[in-house]
């Protein structure tokens, strides 16, 4: 019965390899645990005892209680945190309670954020705060709705105790589901050590769990490297897609998977600014919008410098391999940005002078400060109506050259197969009315940590939960801030 297997059916496949890839360690009970929210549709998608995590949810999720079949670790990672590279991060507040195999048999990791230090914890206290774990779980959930690989939010609960930050802060704990955790890190912590055993046994462990289809391959190694690589150019240009900014994008924050992880202080960008960053500490910009595809392509490179030599027993040939998929990062990644930009601006077909029509309606929005979501959605509305310009045009500091470009783009619709209503449709499917916007956020935490006032962190998800349908009744979520909301750093 439930009662004796728990709420959760473990297998946990991580924990049976080599002890150098993990520190068992059992989460820090905390004094007074409350759970804010459970995900159950989630939680039903992976097959948990929905019932008996309601009840006994906040003991759970706190980690005061272990549940059955649990096998409680910290993986041990390396990273190149903002260019420079260290040797041992790992799980310094995170632990791994296991796997379960969802209903479509897929294995996910379970994982409590903020549950007190392990091994790896150097000199912090292995927890979170409430903020950013309200922000994790709006962020994370409303990115899945939007169609973008990532990393779930199952739970969240308060521990009744306080962290020290700059202020003294209500902590929390947050449970975070994975289709695994193993990060370009993961790979860099047995290279750095010269452990290539441990290497090909990560890569053989990662082939298995999430890309078996490779396991016949000529290269295997090297196929996996090209399959990350896909991976990631695709959920980068998706994140442009959307005007996310992740805002750590260091090496120990990207996984193997291709999931979006690590949500920190990330957040959506209101006006269209290619150099825009939001973090508190991306002094440079090195995470800024537009740099993320070629971050990318620098964690890549940092991934085959781990891999390389398994790639092929002659050096020279096994670099030329790894520099040819690298360099075909670019185009793949360019392919997937054209493509989903195209569909952004109601193009089914694609044709010469696409790129540049896209970039002039980027370079105006930037110009003219134009809202990046708004702009989009009621270019849906245009596309069925120039009764609707106007509208659009509002949202520009500069309407008259944006005329211009209305010409030019309906004449490049004149050339699509596809009727109006029918294309209106397509781009509003593409491009939301809501994302979690920072002020929203940000009201969401206040609310939360003054008051224990959760109605706007339940009213943000439910909204964001459904972006991409018009929902009149919270039009006011659509709206960008006011200059008085404006929210311009964000902190992890
Ligand atoms: P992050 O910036 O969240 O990606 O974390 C970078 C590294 O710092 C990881 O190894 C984390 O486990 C560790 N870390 C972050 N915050 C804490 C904390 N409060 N206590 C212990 N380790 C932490
Ligand atoms: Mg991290
Ligand atoms: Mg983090």
């Amino acid at each position: 019965t439930a009662s004796e297997t728990g709420p959760f059916r473990f297998d946990n496949s991580y924990a049976r390899l080599p002890a150098q890839f993990y520190a068992r360690v059992e989460p820090t009970p905390v004094a007074e645990p409350w759970l804010i929210k459970l995900n159950r549709p989630l939680a039903q998608e992976l097959r948990l005892d929905v019932e008996t995590l309601e009840r006994d949810g906040a003991a759970i999720f706190s980690g005061n209680r272990v549940p059955p079949g649990a096998e409680p670790l910290a993986m041990a990672y390396a990273g190149h945190q903002f260019g420079t590279f260290v040797p041992q991060l790992g799980d310094g507040r995170a632990i791994l309670i296991g796997e379960v195999i969802d209903r479509n048999g897929k294995r996910r990791d379970i994982q409590l954020k903020g549950s007190g230090q392990t091994p790896f914890s150097r000199r912090g206290d292995g927890r979170a705060a409430l903020g950013p774990v309200l922000r994790e779980y709006i962020v994370s959930e409303a990115m899945h709705a939007l169609g973008v690989p990532t990393t779930r939010a199952l739970a969240a609960t308060v521990t009744g105790q306080p962290v020290y930050r700059e202020e003294i802060l209500p902590g929390a704990v947050f449970t975070r589901v994975a289709a695994s955790h193993i990060r370009v890190g993961t790979f860099q912590f047995f290279a750095a050590r010269g452990d290539m055993e441990a290497v090909r046994a990560l890569a053989d462990y990662v082939i298995d769990r999430h890309y078996p289809e490779i396991k016949g391959d000529e290269r295997p190694y090297l196929a996996l490297f090209r399959t990350v690589t896909a991976r990631q150019a695709a959920l980068i240009a998706r994140w442009l897609h959307v005007g996310f900014i992740h805002g750590v994008m260091n090496t120990d924050n990207m996984t193997v998977s291709g999931e979006t992880i690590d949500f920190g202080p990330c957040a959506f960008m209101d006006a269209y600014d290619p150099k825009k960053v939001f973090s508190s500490i991306d002094q440079f910009g090195r995470y800024a919008y537009a740099n993320q595809p070629a971050i990318g392509q620098w964690n890549l490179a940092r991934l085959a410098e781990t891999l390389v030599t398994l790639f092929d027993p002659v050096a020279d040939t096994a670099v030329d391999l790894a520099n040819e998929v690298l360099t075909g990062y670019g185009s793949v990644f360019q392919e997937h940005w054209l493509e989903g930009m195209r569909r952004k601006v109601g193009l089914a077909t694609a044709q010469d002078g696409d790129l540049d029509l896209i970039q002039s309606l980027l370079t105006l929005m930037h110009k003219g400060n134009a809202d990046f979501t708004l702009t989009f959605r009621r270019l849906a509305a245009c596309a069925e109506d120039e009764a609707s310009d106007a509208r659009l045009a509002g949202l520009f500091q500069n309407p008259e050259a944006l005329s211009l470009w209305l010409a030019d783009w309906r004449g490049r619709l004149a050339r699509e197969p596809q009727q109006a209503g029918e294309r209106a449709a397509a781009m509003r499917a593409v491009n939301p009315s809501f994302i979690p916007r920072n002020h929203r956020v940000e009201q969401a935490i206040d609310a939360a940590i003054q008051d224990a006032d959760f109605s706007l962190f339940e009213a943000l998800l439910d909204v964001t939960s459904k972006p991409y349908e018009d929902q009149p009744h919270h039009a006011a979520y659509a709206e960008p801030p006011t200059p008085g909301e404006e929210v311009l750093q964000t902190f992890c």
